[in-house]
């Protein structure tokens, strides 16, 4: 666990982001146990796991929560970069990797791509997997009217930790992360702009303070273009922080910035 990290490759998210870069949209790298995995590599994942110093080819899970190009854009360009031999002399590619994903999502890859991982888990919420002694389990996503999608639960042995990926409010949206330490959250827009398709500070609050036990830690990402950016007056991500440790009993929390490497031990004291 004292190795455990977060490494932020992106930490905006929608349209506006992935035309601007104003905010990157590479998604995270969660290492645990000695395992990198990389969460939602969007546009410019590759650049951006080389531009903080990471390494791709340590990269042996993959996981992407649903179709949206902020989502998996980069996915074969990192399934590609994972290896530094693609084949032996008789072209028997080398197979590497494990890929958590929607059917949707696998539609999309090419078979070349496929055929590069060791396994590939269809998923949805629900869905359970373990992966080397760690359960993965699937959450609710409410989002997208034409996208399947889900968010992930790990279950370590000395925590807990969930990325609810894009998704809304609903009535048992605190229900599913009880027992959870460590909250990753996509919230797209501060204090009460609402959205059909994802969160705002305002509508989370109240869900959050129903978690039972309470978060160790949250950390806030996938900042939209009303957050921070384009379509924004100013950057509203330090009051919303503000505002979450002043509503909330949650005592660590964060706020992703564009190559932020966060010590896991630290979102649990
Ligand atoms: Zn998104
Ligand atoms: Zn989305």
């Amino acid at each position: 666990m004292q190795q455990d990290q977060l490494i932020i490759l992106g930490s905006g998210g929608g349209r506006h982001h992935i035309r601007t870069q104003h905010r990157a949209t590479g998604g995270i790298l969660y290492k645990f146990n000695g395992i990198q995995s990389h969460i939602d590599p969007g546009p410019g994942a590759i650049v951006r796991i080389n531009q903080y110093k990471e390494d791709p080819i340590k990269t042996e899970l993959f996981i992407t929560t649903h179709a949206h190009v902020d989502h998996f854009n980069d996915l074969s360009a990192l399934i590609e970069s994972s290896r530094e031999i693609l084949h032996n002399k008789n072209y028997n590619y080398f197979k590497k990797g494990t890929l958590i994903t929607t059917n949707e999502v696998l539609k999309l890859m090419s078979n070349y791509h496929l055929n590069m991982l060791e396994k590939i888990i269809s998923f949805k919420a629900g869905s359970k997997y373990n992966y080397k002694d760690i359960e993965i389990i699937g959450t609710k996503v409410v989002h997208s009217l034409n996208n399947e999608g889900f968010g992930v639960i790990f279950k370590l042995k000395n925590y807990s930790l969930a990325f609810a990926s894009d998704t809304m409010v609903y009535d048992s949206f605190s229900e599913q992360y009880s027992g959870v330490n460590i909250l990753i959250l996509n919230l797209l827009r501060p204090n009460s702009v609402t959205c059909k398709r994802h969160l705002c500070t305002d509508e989370v609050i109240p869900y959050l303070n129903k978690i039972v036990p309470p978060l160790n830690g949250l950390v806030i990402t996938h900042f939209g273009s009303y957050m921070d950016g384009p379509r924004s007056p100013k950057n509203f991500v330090p009051s919303q922080v503000k505002k979450l440790k002043e509503k909330t009993t949650i005592k660590n929390i964060i706020a992703a910035e564009d190559g932020l490497k966060i010590k896991i031990a630290s979102l649990l004291e």
